[in-house]
């Protein structure tokens, strides 16, 4: 699950028009439910390493290094003893303010940090140096800073292309970050990763609907991205993209 802006009032815009700032009350309102419903609530790492047990679970992650990661998410995490992974983007965390001695709190408790790029950029349409930079250099000022090696990124706007896989893999990424909604099966080792984006809008109805019958939402997203696979094989990876874009901006 992928979060952005949590925000204590209810109608505070966040930079991308307030789509994507959850407020606090659903936000707190979703953590009771995963608790009240008995979800397992893992670390990404310990997913992508295989490492839960549970059938099925769920990881929480935060992109863009927003100041209500630790003023808001972080005292409410611990609350309920959820791990997450926050993703950064450097320019953003520099321009809100956060300082990195909040991040290194968080590192303590034990959540983990990832990288979310230095300038927020598109990566499917920048250059291959470019695209080295934003993977190469975030990686290092965050672990400079918070001192935690990264082993994930968050792709801006969910965006990337082969190049952008080639040269992750080869910075020592473990995993790429989409937010093209699809479930993550462990055992396939995949390099992107699908997430499930929760927004201003998502109702408690839809939240509710994906955690108690995730069987079958399951076995539902894998039948559509069987479908998208074929599509895709007939079409070309290019208009899938294009239409995920349009779809899950951000
Ligand atoms: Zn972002």
């Amino acid at each position: 699950m992928n979060y952005h802006l949590i925000d204590g009032k209810a109608f505070s815009i966040d930079a991308f028009g307030g789509i994507y700032a959850v407020t606090q009350n659903n936000f707190e309102h979703q953590m009771s439910l995963l608790k009240d419903f008995n979800i397992k609530v893992a670390s990404l790492s310990d997913i992508v390493d295989n490492n839960v047990k549970e059938e099925f679970s769920v990881a929480l992650t935060f992109d863009d290094g927003n100041p209500s990661d630790f003023d808001i998410v972080f005292p409410i995490l611990l609350k309920y003893g959820f791990p997450a992974t926050f993703f950064l983007s450097i320019q953003n965390v520099e321009k809100n303010g956060v300082i990195w001695e909040k991040y290194i709190q968080m590192v303590k408790k034990g959540f983990d940090i990832g990288s979310h790029g230095i300038y927020h950029k598109d990566l499917s349409i920048i250059e291959p140096s470019e695209i080295r930079t934003e993977l190469e250099q975030s990686k290092l000022i965050i672990e400079r800073n918070v001192n935690e090696s990264i082993r994930f990124f968050s792709l801006p706007y969910g965006m990337y292309n082969s190049k952008v896989i080639k040269q992750a893999k080869i910075l020592g990424f473990d995993a790429i970050l989409s937010t093209q909604f699809n479930f993550v099966n462990p055992s396939e080792k995949s390099f992107v990763l699908g997430r499930w984006n929760i927004k201003r809008n998502t109702s408690i109805k839809d939240f509710i609907l994906i955690i108690k019958n995730h069987r079958f939402t399951v076995k539902k997203y894998k039948y559509i991205s069987k479908v998208k696979k074929y599509i895709m094989d007939f079409l070309g990876s290019s208009l899938i993209n294009k239409v995920n874009t349009l779809k899950n901006r951000y």
